[in-house]
């Protein structure tokens, strides 16, 4: 697959309707939806994504695919060369709190169903995604970002970084939580910083992962052990950046030992190690999801602590909501980028997406609790909510996306 690169097709290809900037999971998928649903659709990605090869180390980003995120990269037509390349399916969930033992225990099999998600690198998505754009007819700018943009009458202007110019009707932003394109627009964001920073690797433990996601709630923030489809599992550590550090800095040895406290040896000690890496969290909500001929999508409209493992999730959602809005005034003859139609789209998705990402916070502040009446009552909540089969099968219809 090479990337278009040449300045005829930048020029003269047919008329767009949807310029989306950004090729991550979120972006791409947006591209191919959008496509597939027969908009005349660009991709502009600022890096060429690395080829994902079976033969290579599992990346060390990796995230939970929500059925609902399956479902739609099943309706793209890619789910199965993913879940055929490296998915490891996940069908039970333990959620425990280190101060006081209580814990909450999700079965796919309670649900009906066989699992509650997958876990998936996230180059693997991205290259797959990529893989299936030239035959939808996407056409692919990359390296290509946006210097500037103008919203017109009927239609929105970029001018390029290297001099080049696209127009199209509307225009997409899913460049990840740092989004320029969304500093163009004007849109600001709130939220916070949550001082802390996602250790991440790949980690081999003495007992297997059960299929299920393991997450246990320390002083200083959650520690999830993900089944990977090769026998190990993939932490993410979330720890105070000073702390975070630290751990970054030990030697393999002194790292797995200090894990295997922190996981409770709940899988046994942990035996083997890849690198590690860290990334910053922060709870980041865009202001507005759409301004004129515009509309924010994943983590560039939001980007959430990833201790509910739904970042992902929920941009894809956005996305097939998108789609649909897009479809439908298709369908009633309008221009799918007038006010009132990305209105409908921001709305439904900033209003699902706050409360969710609200709720993810609450839950982080509610387990950083230290004072001992607050512990002892979060552990009480806790154990009541694990015996309430109606509200864990509604947390998990939500988890799920449904
Ligand atoms: C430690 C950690 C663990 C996580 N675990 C999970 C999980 O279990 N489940 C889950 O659902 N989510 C998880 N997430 C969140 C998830 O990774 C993100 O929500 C997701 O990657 C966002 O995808 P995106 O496509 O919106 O943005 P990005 O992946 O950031 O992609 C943005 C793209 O835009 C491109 N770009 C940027 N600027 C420009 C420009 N000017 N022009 C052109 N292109 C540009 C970039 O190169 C990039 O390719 C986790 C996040 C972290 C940090």
């Amino acid at each position: 697959m090479n990337p278009v690169r040449s300045e005829s097709t930048r020029r003269r290809g047919p008329a767009l309707d949807v310029a989306v900037v950004g090729g991550g999971m979120v972006g791409a998928a947006a591209a191919l939806a959008l496509a597939r649903a027969g908009f005349a659709t660009a991709l502009l990605e600022a890096r060429e994504p690395a080829p994902w090869r079976a033969g290579d180390e599992v990346d060390l980003r990796v995230v939970g695919l929500a059925p609902s995120s399956v479902a739609l990269l099943d309706e793209l037509g890619v789910w199965t060369s993913i879940r055929e390349a490296r998915a490891g399916a996940y069908a039970q969930m333990h959620v425990w709190d280190a101060a006081t033992g209580a814990a909450i225990h999700f079965d796919a099999a309670r649900e009906g169903r066989a699992e509650l998600g997958f876990i998936v690198e996230n180059s693997l998505v991205q290259w797959t995604l990529w893989r299936a754009l030239d035959a939808a007819g996407v056409r692919r700018l990359c390296p290509a970002e946006v210097a500037a943009y103008e919203a017109r009458e009927d239609r929105v202007q970029l001018d390029l970084a290297d001099g080049e110019s696209l127009s199209a009707r509307l225009l997409v932003a899913a460049d990840g939580a740092g989004s320029p394109l969304r500093r163009l627009a004007g849109i600001g964001t709130r939220g916070r910083d949550y001082a802390q920073l996602g250790v991440v690797a790949h980690v081999a433990t003495e007992r297997p992962h059960e299929r299920t996601a393991w997450q246990r709630f320390l002083p200083g923030g959650p520690l999830a052990l993900l089944p990977l489809a090769d026998g190990r599992s993939s932490i993410v550590w979330s720890l105070p950046e000073d702390e975070a550090r630290r751990v970054l800095a030990l030697d393999d040895a002194a790292f797995r030992d200090e894990l295997g406290v922190a996981s409770d040896f709940r899988l046994g000690r942990i035996v083997a190690s890849t690198p590690r890496a860290a990334f910053p969290l922060r709870l980041q909500l865009a202001g507005r999801y759409q301004a004129e001929r515009l509309v924010l999508l994943g983590d560039a409209a939001h980007a959430v602590h990833p201790l509910a493992g739904q970042g992902v999730n929920l941009g894809l959602r956005d996305v097939a909501e998108l789609r649909d809005v897009l479809l439908a005034a298709r369908e009633a003859g309008g221009d799918i980028a007038a006010a009132h139609v990305l209105r409908r789209y921001a709305r439904r998705r900033r209003s699902a997406d706050t409360l969710d990402a609200l709720g993810f916070d609450a839950l982080a502040r509610i387990y950083a609790w230290q004072a001992p009446p607050l512990v002892a009552a979060r552990g009480l909540g806790v154990r009541l909510l694990d015996r309430l089969p109606p509200f864990k099968r509604l947390l998990a219809g939500h988890a799920a996306g449904r």
